[in-house]
């Protein structure tokens, strides 16, 4: 059996996830007559706690749709330089939105409300105006970071001030709450709207959500639709998406323990660059000193244990509910023994 740590976008449905789906209400969702896809949106509105939510194919559909929605072209928007929506979407925004993106650099996905405060163009003929800031949290390439409550709260108060949105995407909000035990509402309570994934962590097989003011949900049915994302029986996947929402949040706990648990096996291994303190939940990223990654990474596939390069100089170790404490013992011992050569 392989042991797989390339994401958790590879988690596979479970038994109850496949009875939902077998036995799901549905109908035509683009007229919005599906009550499975009604119930997951009132559902993951409340949960959010915004006016309304829509389902979407993907995160990257629901992030594209809100910066649609929030921005017109001409624009600019502010993102993290390491973000998902800058780094992993194909340049989505500056093909169908127009923006031009604005990154800053943060520190782990971190970005410092002062480095936004001076980012906020001016009133000035020259200048893109400034229509969205997007936040990320948990931050993917910030090795699972939890961005700190108080920061997004400095964040988004600046945003209020200038009149200007702000979106979070949220693929992994839960990991960020069950890690914390800060409430999904806390944090989304410091943005306009938010993009959350049913398809890693929770283990569904499809979709992501985004949630926001009922004007801007609206909005964003249309570009859904423009975009080719108009789902007809879209409950036969969205009923496994309901039980990821009412019974798959508290096991991401399971993932972070097997993140540690990791963490603490390769902490002050020679030959690595890492620092087990800044894993927070359940990705762990590590920098091989005396071989490549590329090298790593074939070197435990011939172990029968998969993991991602990241950049050249980087490995990302990815739990989910697919690998279990023995899988990461086994890999804590495998890369001892490539590291020792
Ligand atoms: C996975 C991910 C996305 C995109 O989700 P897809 O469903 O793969 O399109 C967006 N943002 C972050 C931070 C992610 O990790």
């Amino acid at each position: 059996m392989m042991i797989d740590l390339r994401s958790d976008t590879i988690t596979r449905p479970t038994g109850e996830m496949r009875r939902a789906m077998y036995e799901a209400e549905v109908g035509d969702d683009v007229y919005g007559e599906d009550p499975t896809v009604n119930r997951l949106e009132e559902e993951s509105a409340r949960v959010m706690g915004k006016e309304a939510a829509m389902y979407v194919s993907s995160g990257t559909m629901g992030n594209q749709v809100a910066i649609l929605t929030h921005t017109s072209p001409g624009t600019e928007v502010i993102m993290e330089a390491n973000a998902h929506i800058y780094y992993y979407e194909a340049a989505a925004a500056s093909a169908f939105a127009g923006i031009q993106p604005r990154p800053l650099a943060g520190n782990k996905g971190v970005i410092p409300p002062e480095l936004v405060a001076g980012a906020i163009r001016a009133d000035d003929v020259h200048l893109p105006p400034t229509s969205l800031i997007c936040l990320e949290n948990t931050h993917n390439r910030g090795g699972g970071k939890i961005v700190p409550l108080e920061n997004m709260k400095a964040i988004y108060k600046l945003a209020c001030k200038h009149n200007i949105p702000v979106h979070l995407d949220g693929a992994r909000i839960f990991n960020a709450s069950v890690a914390s035990g800060i409430a999904v509402q806390d944090y989304t309570g410091c943005t306009t709207s938010v993009q959350f994934c049913f398809s890693k962590g929770l283990g569904a097989p499809v979709g992501s959500i985004i949630a926001g003011p009922s004007g801007f949900i609206d909005e964003a049915r249309r570009w859904r639709k423009r975009l080719g994302g108009g789902m007809r029986q879209a409950g036969v996947i969205a009923s496994a998406c309901l039980v990821a929402l009412t019974s798959m949040v508290e096991r991401l706990a399971d993932d972070h323990a097997n993140a540690h648990l990791l963490a603490e096996g390769l902490a002050g291994l020679n030959g690595l660059d890492f620092d087990p303190r800044e894993v927070d939940t359940n990705i762990v990223i590590i920098k091989p000193m005396k071989m490549l990654p590329g090298q790593l990474k074939e070197e435990l596939k011939k172990r029968d244990i998969l993991v991602s390069v990241m950049e050249p100089d980087m490995i990302r170790l990815t739990t989910s509910r697919e690998v279990n404490r023995e899988d990461i013992e086994k890999t804590v011992i495998a890369i001892k023994e490539i590291l020792a050569g």
